[in-house]
Order: C-alpha cells, then sequence, then structure tokens
C-alpha cells in the first residue's frame, strides 16, 4: 500500500494525549500514512530549541501535509504565537472550520451547518504594536488587497466546490472603514466578477452576532478577517457543543496543516480528561484531502470509518465530560476502536 508521509506535530498542553489517541484509531483502521514527527511549541523550547524549529517547516514543507496538536501562546508576554508564526511561514492563509451538530451531541440549537473561513496571516495578528509614550500602546491592523482578494476568492470557490449557497462577511467597515472596508470590498468585487451565482450578504459583526446567536442556522459560510474568525470560532463552537468538538485546517497554496480549533486547555492537560474528537474530526479532514489531491480512494475510506466509528460511539453515550460523559481521552478512544466497522 502506497503511505503518505504526514508531519506530525504533537504540541503540548493536552496535545500529546489527544494525539495519542488520533494515532491509535488512525492505526486501527489502517490509514495509509507515515507519521513523521517532529517538535514545535514548549515542546521544542524546553529542548533548548526555537518554537518553530527550521526541520519543523522544512518537514511540512517536503510533505505538504501535516497534523498538529495545540501549541500554548503565552499571554501578555513571552514569545509570539508558535501557531501565528507556523500559519505566516509556509503562507497558509485560510483557515476552514466546519461547525456541525453532531447526533449524538444534543445542544440548544439543531441543523447547524455553517463552515467558518479565516483570514490567517493579517489583520490585528501583523504582531506590529508600539509604545507612543509611558501608558500609551498601541497596535496595528493591516489588511493588504492581495490578501483580502485572495481569502475572498478561496472561501468563493470552496462554496462552488462543496455546493455551499451563501457567504457572509462579517465587518465593523462603519469604524473601520480602511482595513474593514478593504476586506468587504474585495469580498464583494470577487463575488459580482467571479461568482454571481453564490449568494452574498455583508452584516456588520455586531449585529451579525446577534442574529447568529439568534438563529445559527441561517447562515452558511462565514468569510471573517484574521481576528474575527478567531473569536466567531469559539462562539460558534459552542453551538455545537464546546471546542472538543470543532476541527480545522490551515490551507496555503503549496501546504496544509490540520489543527483543532482549541488551544492547550493547561487547566485539564495531563489528567486524562481532554476531548479527542476535535483532533481526531481533524485527521479526518486530512485524511479526505489526501483523497482529493493525491486521488487515493483509501484515504476516503478509512476517513468515512472513522467517522461512522465516532458517531456509533457517541449514539451509544460515549462521551468525555465535556460533553456530559465520563469518559476520559484514552476510554473514548477505546469506544471509538471498538465500534470501527
Ligand atoms: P488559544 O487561545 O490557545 O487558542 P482557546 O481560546 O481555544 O486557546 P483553550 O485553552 O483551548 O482555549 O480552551 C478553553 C477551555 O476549553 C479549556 O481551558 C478547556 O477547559 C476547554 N477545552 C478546550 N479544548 C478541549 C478539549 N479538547 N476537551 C475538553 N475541553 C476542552
Amino acid at each position: 500500500m502506497n503511505r503518505h508521509p504526514v508531519v506530525l506535530i504533537p504540541g503540548d498542553g493536552i496535545g500529546p494525549e489527544v494525539t495519542a489517541a488520533v494515532q491509535r484509531i488512525l492505526k486501527a483502521v489502517d490509514a495509509p500514512i507515515e507519521w513523521v514527527e517532529h517538535v514545535a511549541g514548549l515542546a521544542a523550547i524546553e529542548r533548548g530549541r526555537d518554537g518553530l524549529p527550521a526541520e519543523t517547516l522544512d518537514a511540512i514543507r517536503t510533505h505538504a501535509v501535516a497534523l498538529k496538536g495545540p501549541c500554548t501562546t503565552p499571554i501578555g508576554e513571552g514569545f509570539v504565537s508558535i501557531n501565528v508564526r507556523l500559519r505566516k511561514e509556509l503562507d497558509l492563509y485560510a483557515a476552514v472550520r466546519p461547525v456541525r451538530n453532531l447526533d449524538g451531541v444534543p445542544t440548544r440549537y439543531q441543523g447547524v451547518d455553517l463552515v467558518i473561513v479565516r483570514e490567517n496571516t493579517e489583520g490585528l495578528y501583523s504582531g506590529i504594536e508600539a509604545t507612543l509614550a509611558p501608558g500609551v500602546v498601541t497596535t496595528t491592523k493591516v489588511a493588504t488587497e492581495k490578501a483580502c482578494s485572495r481569502i475572498a476568492r478561496w472561501a468563493f470557490r470552496y462554496a462552488r466546490q462543496r455546493g455551499r449557497k451563501k457567504i457572509t462577511v462579517f465587518h465593523k467597515a462603519n469604524i473601520m472603514k480602511l482595513t474593514d472596508g478593504m476586506f468587504m470590498r474585495c469580498a464583494r468585487a470577487v463575488h459580482d466578477q467571479e461568482f454571481p451565482e453564490v449568494d452574498y450578504q455583508e452584516l456588520i459583526i455586531d449585529a451579525g452576532c446577534m442574529a447568529l446567536v439568534q438563529d445559527p442556522t441561517r447562515f452558511d459560510l462565514l468569510l471573517l478577517e484574521n481576528l474575527y474568525g478567531d473569536v466567531l470560532s469559539d462562539l460558534c463552537a459552542a453551538f455545537v457543543g464546546g471546542l472538543g468538538v470543532v476541527p480545522g485546517a490551515n490551507i496555503g497554496d503549496h501546504g496544509a496543516v490540520f489543527e483543532a480549533v482549541h488551544g492547550s486547555a493547561p487547566d485539564i492537560a495531563g489528567r486524562d480528561l481532554a476531548n479527542p474528537l476535535a483532533l481526531l474530526m481533524s485527521a479526518v479532514m486530512l485524511l479526505n484531502h489526501l483523497a482529493e489531491t493525491r486521488r487515493d480512494e483509501a484515504c476516503a475510506a478509512a476517513a468515512q470509518r472513522i467517522k461512522d466509528g465516532y458517531n456509533h460511539a457517541l449514539a451509544e453515550g460515549c462521551k468525555t465530560r465535556d460533553l456530559g460523559g465520563t469518559l476520559g481521552t484514552r476510554e473514548f478512544a477505546d469506544a471509538v476502536v471498538a465500534r470501527l466497522s
């Protein structure tokens, strides 16, 4: 069998636990991949290395696909986010995060099926901060026509390929007329000139958030600049059961890194409490990506078996604590493995 080399970055916090669970399940279906393990984040720093070692970046460039556990980002001080550096270094400009209700996970909402497409390279994540005077600091929001147009084009292309009917842009262009104005105008131009068959809507973000919480089923694909995409990802996760069930991919023109939306969750790290589903669902996205880009049916078949396995487990009430169950990380992985076809 042809095995695809895939870079694996376990990360830190709950990363190693959820990664081990996912590796176990992929092994149980004999997914046609071969892990190429590399470090990043605290795991690298603790070994006296840079947080994003050159070998790790090179390996992702070589193999073009990676599965990544969360890497802690220090708050308020310390090193630059490894996650942000990785996305920028590899120009993984599109973050895609499907948010869907799972049959076995009842929530206040039903029928939620939306996709967040987040611009990953600029906005307020540009890291341009300055102290103007003692007690006066600034941060710079960057928007370029190139990045705004390419994320819009990526989102519309995705919508066309996947049969998504409507794209909504959330913005605050009434206040940030230049930056959010640019994001909105580029999206509008891409829609009008290249994808007129996809419905297109613009909402001021505050009103948009209210409409979203009132009825998330009215939304199909949300196209968001970097910070709004970050915040709305966690908000939307709450519609379907929380951060434990939302997967993601960071995609560029030359590679893709799959990772859960959640961070390293230090409060529950090392206690066998974390839900591995979000990373498992990210691995399913990875297998489907390989199936599409390398035309390998075996990857699609493995993805489907895993999906059926976790859906059965959830339907039978096998859940981790974040979903109201009692299982630990390892027990949940056991439950999925026991239900694989
Ligand atoms: P970051 O800012 O690093 O991206 P975040 O805002 O996504 O992180 P996390 O630390 O991932 O925040 O998650 C917030 C809380 O959600 C955690 O402290 C934890 O209690 C819960 N949580 C996150 N991921 C999981 C998971 N996989 N399983 C169970 N609980 C989780």
